[in-house]
């Protein structure tokens, strides 16, 4: 059959409540124009982000109601690290409320002033906690251009890791990191040759490795849908793989791990996984729970059985790949080939009469809301933007208009409606008006900034 279903059927149900683009208006004007200010009940499909928006199993629901919640020791505990490490392997297993408190973690022991870790693309977080830290947040992506196909646009590009260790020295480097998908770089996969490449210029260097693995069975099913090779190799079995090759990872389970909270940091180090449970202890929560329920880590262990179910990989690819594919059909400028989680706009193309100083990209979030109830999120000069010395915008490389699908959650007719408003968007682009900012927080200021849009 050419026909990719929904591998599950749906037994209960939300509500979508419905607003007039009249109410849209003022809702957004009372949000500043930046709709992570919205309420959620505001919103009428909400691809602001897949976070933590996964509709979880009836095996999932089931399993909550299993858990041990005691505080040490509990059984929850131990299902979930042998389902960490069942795909890992990694020798310890730390649980962590969601992915930036392992971030936090590894970072405050490896990153000071005067260090360096390098990423194909950090995530937002993992920038700001390597930052926080003193040390230096280096991108090494390929740089290939959003309307440019290629199969693997995650990749780190390896010479320029080569180049980075001779220049700063291998002491100076904690850490490597490796994003897979690559979330900020277009939700782009990364090939197991460009992981095990990393790998080996980590070992040759004696640097650490490690994985941002959010989406690593995202990034495993296009592994094997497009390396050669791979083609027959179960999905998990290419998991596996791809952690044979690192030290340790990071990992947000609102992703990868199918449910609404938790994460974890794992690694082989025995030291660095004593200190890092010290930390963990005095912020987060004892070594068995990290901050969790314990039932969390019930829904994890099972999440991370699902997740890695192939008519589910199938499914979840195919449907991204749908709304890019109804969006490319009318022209709207996408960045190519659609990621795993998400579709992303380059609103470069998209609003070409608005200069990046005017941040395109939040321009065209806040006409998707108001035409037709979609939140989505900037990744461009928002997000990304620095000023220079003289209070000038030093803007991101790509001015991007993520629209992430949670999953499990939409089906296809919603996503249907999704093309419809983008496409209309679209059509009336030249009326997009340029945005200003009128406040913003000095870290992340994308989540709290206050915007205007600039009469014209
Ligand atoms: C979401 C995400 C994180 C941070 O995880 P949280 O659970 O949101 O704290 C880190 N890296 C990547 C690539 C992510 O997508």
């Amino acid at each position: 059959m050419k026909t990719i279903i929904e591998p599950f059927k749906i037994k209960m149900v939300e509500q979508l409540r419905f607003t007039t683009v009249e109410e849209r208006k003022q809702l957004l004007e009372a949000a500043y124009y930046n709709p992570f200010l919205l309420r959620s009940d505001d919103v009428l499909i909400d691809l602001l982000t897949d976070s933590g928006t996964t509709a979880m199993s009836a095996k999932q629901w089931s399993a909550l109601i299993d858990g041990d919640e005691a505080y040490a020791g509990s059984r929850s505990y131990y299902k979930f690290e042998d389902a960490v490490k069942d795909i890992t392997g990694f020798k310890h297993v730390i649980p962590t409320h969601q992915g930036r408190a392992a971030e936090k973690i590894i970072f405050s022991i490896l990153g000071q002033e005067g260090k360096i870790i390098p990423n194909n693309t950090h995530f937002d977080t993992t920038r700001a906690n390597i930052e926080v830290s003193g040390a230096e947040a280096v991108d090494l992506p390929l740089g290939i251009k959003p309307e440019v196909l290629a199969d693997f646009k995650g990749n780190m590009d390896t010479e320029a890791l080569a180049e980075l260790i001779k220049r700063v020295g291998r002491e100076n480097i904690p850490v490597i990191m490796l994003t897979v998908t690559n979330n900020t770089g277009g939700g782009q996969p990364v090939s197991m040759a460009n992981i095990r490449a990393v790998s080996e210029i980590a070992r040759a260097n004696g640097i650490p490795f490690y994985l941002d693995a959010c989406r690593f069975a995202e990034n495993a099913m296009f592994i094997k849908l497009r390396e050669p090779g791979y083609a027959d190799v179960p999905v998990k079995k290419i998991a596996q793989e791809m952690f044979s090759y690192a030290d340790g990872c990071t990992m947000s389970a609102k992703k990868d791990g199918l449910v609404n909270t938790g994460g974890f940091l794992a690694m082989n180090d025995d030291a660095l996984a004593m200190n890092s449970r010290n930390v963990l202890i005095v912020t987060e929560g004892f070594t068995t729970y990290g901050g969790l329920a314990r039932r969390d880590l019930e829904a994890i262990a099972r999440g991370l059985v699902e997740v890695l179910e192939e008519p589910y990989l199938e499914y979840r690819l195919r449907s991204v790949q749908y709304l890019g594919d109804a969006l490319e059909a009318q022209g709207v400028p996408i960045m190519r080939p659609t990621g795993g989680h998400a579709v992303y706009l380059d609103a470069k193309r998209f609003a070409s009469h608005l200069p990046q100083e005017q941040y395109p990209g939040q321009s065209i979030v806040c006409a998707l809301y108001e035409h037709g109830g979609i939140r989505s999120v900037e990744i461009g000069s928002v997000m990304f933007g620095k000023y220079d010395t003289r209070g000038a915008l030093i803007p991101s490389q790509m001015e991007l208009v993520r629209l992430a699908i949670p999953r499990r959650v939409y089906t296809q007719s919603h996503i249907d409606y999704v093309a419809e408003v983008v496409c209309e968007v679209f059509a009336k682009r030249e009326a997009l008006p340029g945005m200003r900012i009128t406040y913003e927080a000095p870290v992340l200021r994308h989540f709290t900034a206050h915007f205007e849009r600039i009469a014209g």
